[in-house]
């Protein structure tokens, strides 16, 4: 029988960074993935979601030259804009190939050993792997799982239906759906719909809660909620999905709203309910692990409450996020290599690839005074960065929020343009407890959107130099 010191199930941002690392520690490592290396993040998550983003962004900037100011640049063109859906799709998928294929060498070259089959557990140091050509037991000290999470399917909207959609068939489609109905207004919701609306589908957001991304700032779903507006998309709050029904050439989906059931046509419908975590169907239950809900409960150092398994990523509970995930992954190989060491994050970055984009680090406003601060509050539109002016994107704002006590960065909320990549300062400076000075003194280069996240800082001082204080 094969024998190793640890086997890892599943190959995603969790999975294969925590064997990545084992194999550099040195600890004889099995990763066991039923599907595709590099799991939902890097095949039908994040890589390819962003693939499309872009791709459908700088389309619709084409097809509409004035709403997206190409035409005040005085940029013109003919009017024959047009996006080949089959090429658009070969070009997602080489991107995938790329990073899959390499995640799979970065395996192989660091000596991780990797099989291509189901890891079923059987016990505490026992997994059988169902490959293509038979069945393989293995014995090992250590399992870590990593096997993810599902998209969640609502009653009477089956994704076997070829009309309804989860994320994954809809980061797929070759032919746009000329109506969409989205269902579920949460961060993969909002970024599909907006793909496809971009693309040229006429979408409708129906979102059972009273705003849409629940649980973030009112000020960002405000920027948000007028952007989908100008795009034509409306937005159904307090609304449920109740059912649908095949018309004669499309679906109708019967809504429950505020104001009595409303009908809408669609040619799909897309359900972004949320995702569930893996912990069933694969010998978790004979383990006898504590959960925490669905999620498997782990401590800071990934271990569950049974010696010998760990639980990295979704599975093992929010945010289910791939960085999150890949965090978790490397603690757990480090403590499995016999080193003292725990997840000390004090946050987990959020984004939200939207138009325009969304990152949170820390507490947001509402968050620091539901946590009973006393806080400052610095708070900087992006038409006042002359960098935001010069790329013609000035949606949005970016926030600071200080504890009043001692001025430090409690969190950072940025709404606008390549939020996305503005937020890891914004993360450095809540990790190292940096009090808004630290930011505020520290000379950022001009002319640059970061510029803005000083300012804001200041802002909160009331120090800022190019907005009123
Ligand atoms: P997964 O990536 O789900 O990988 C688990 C792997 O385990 C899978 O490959 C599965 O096949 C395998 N597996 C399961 N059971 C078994 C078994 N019994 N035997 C062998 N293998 C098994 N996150 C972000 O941070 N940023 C984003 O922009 C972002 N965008 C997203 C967009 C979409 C449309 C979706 C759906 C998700 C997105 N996410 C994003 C979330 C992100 O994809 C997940 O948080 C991340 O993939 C979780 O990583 P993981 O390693 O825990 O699990």
């Amino acid at each position: 029988m094969k024998t190793v010191n640890t086997v890892v199930i599943g190959a995603g941002p969790g999975g294969y960074v925590c064997a990545i690392r084992l194999a550099q520690l040195g600890i004889e490592t099995l990763v066991v993935e039923k599907t595709n290396w590099g799991g939902v993040c890097l095949n039908v998550g994040c890589i390819p979601s962003k693939a499309l983003i872009s791709a459908a962004t700088k389309f619709s900037d084409l097809v509409s030259p004035k709403k997206s100011g190409l035409s005040d640049m005085g940029i013109s063109f003919g009017s024959d804009v047009e996006i080949d859906m089959l090429k658009l799709q070969a070009w997602k998928e080489g991107i995938v190939g790329k990073l899959t294929g390499g995640i799979a060498q970065l395996l192989e070259k660091n000596g991780a050993q990797m099989m291509i089959g189901e890891a079923t557990i059987n016990g505490v140091g026992s997994i059988t792997v169902k490959t293509a050509d038979g069945s393989e037991n293995i014995k090992c000290e250590n399992i870590v799982i990593a096997t993810g999470s599902t998209p969640i399917e609502i009653p009477g909207f089956s994704y076997k239906d070829p009309r309804i959609m989860d994320s994954t068939k809809a980061l797929a489609i070759k032919e746009l759906p000329k109506r969409t109905v989205v269902i579920g207004g949460g961060y993969i919701g909002l970024e599909l719909g907006t793909v496809l609306s971009k693309l040229g589908s006429e979408v409708t957001i129906v979102e059972m809660g009273d705003q849409l991304l629940p649980g973030f700032d009112p000020d960002v779903v405000r920027v948000l909620a007028r952007n989908l507006k100008k795009s034509k998309v409306p937005v159904m709050l307090k609304s449920r999905a109740l059912g649908w029904e095949e018309n004669e050439d499309c679906a109708s989906v019967t809504v429950d709203t505020p104001k009595g059931e409303k009908s809408l046509d669609a040619d799909a419908i897309l359900v972004t309910v949320g995702r569930f975590p893996n912990t069933t169907g694969f010998g978790l239950e004979k383990l006898n692990v504590n959960m925490d809900g669905r999620f498997i409960k782990i401590d800071k150092q990934g271990k569950t409450s049974v010696a010998g398994i760990y639980a990295i990523g979704d599975v093992a509970g929010n945010p289910m996020l791939a960085h999150k995930a890949s965090h978790e992954a490397e603690v757990v190989a480090e403590v499995i290599a016999g080193h003292n060491v725990q997840n000390e994050a004090k946050t987990v970055p959020a984004v939200v690839f939207t138009n325009p984009e969304v990152a949170t680090a820390g507490l947001q406003e509402h968050e620091a005074k539901a946590a009973g601060y006393d806080i400052k509050v610095g708070k900087v539109p992006f038409a006042a960065i002359g960098r935001a002016l010069t790329t013609g994107h000035t949606d949005g704002f970016i926030k600071v929020v200080l504890d009043a006590s001692d001025d430090r960065v409690l969190g950072v909320t940025i709404c606008g343009s390549h939020a996305s990549d503005l937020i890891s300062e914004a993360a450095l400076a809540v990790e190292m407890d940096a009090s808004a000075l630290d930011i505020g003194l520290t000379i950022h280069p001009h002319p640059t959107l970061g510029e803005g996240v000083m300012e804001a800082t200041k802002a909160a001082l009331g120090e800022a130099i190019h907005i009123l204080n």
